[in-house]
């Protein structure tokens, strides 16, 4: 019993592993995701990493990733890997890329912004600040940091 339930933490036959995030991002990467499948979804925070001292991990059974949630995880999560599951092995291993631009995903911070007032689609272009991500709204052109931005 209590192996099988060490399995079944541990290893999903069909699905989605998502590795090496920035500890503190699982959980919004989570509800970013949106995933509306009854399937079960494994989340591991604050675990130990060689790599990283602590990372979240998100395991997501029977879901595979499209572009868009790539992109999106990449925006908080800059070094998570995607692992793609098939029969409980890795069938391939990717890195999460940053878009060149979000729609519809984040807010935009500025109360006097059009998209804060109308119903209009959220677009932010993604801009280098000095070495890190800032994003700038299509509407108002205010640059942003990530994590002054939050989910719509
Ligand atoms: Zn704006």
């Amino acid at each position: 019993m209590k192996e099988t339930a060490m399995l079944s933490v541990t290893a999903i036959r069909m699905g989605t592993v998502i590795d090496h995030i920035e500890n503190g991002q699982g959980m919004r990467i989570v509800r970013l995701l949106k995933i509306q499948s009854s399937d079960p979804v494994t989340i591991g925070l604050n675990l130990k990493s060689s790599l990283m001292g602590l990372k979240d991990l998100i395991k997501v059974e029977n879901v595979f990733l499209t572009k868009a949630d790539t992109a999106k995880i990449a925006l908080f999560a800059p070094n998570a890997t995607v692992n793609v599951i098939k029969d409980f092995a890795i069938e391939s291993k990717y890195r999460v890329e940053l878009p060149d631009q979000v729609d519809g995903v984040l807010c935009c911070a500025n109360t006097l912004c059009i998209t804060r007032i109308e119903k209009i689609r959220t677009s932010f272009s993604l801009i280098d600040l000095r070495g890190r991500t800032g994003l700038r709204c299509r509407f108002c052109e205010k640059v942003h940091r990530q994590e002054e931005l939050i989910d719509l």
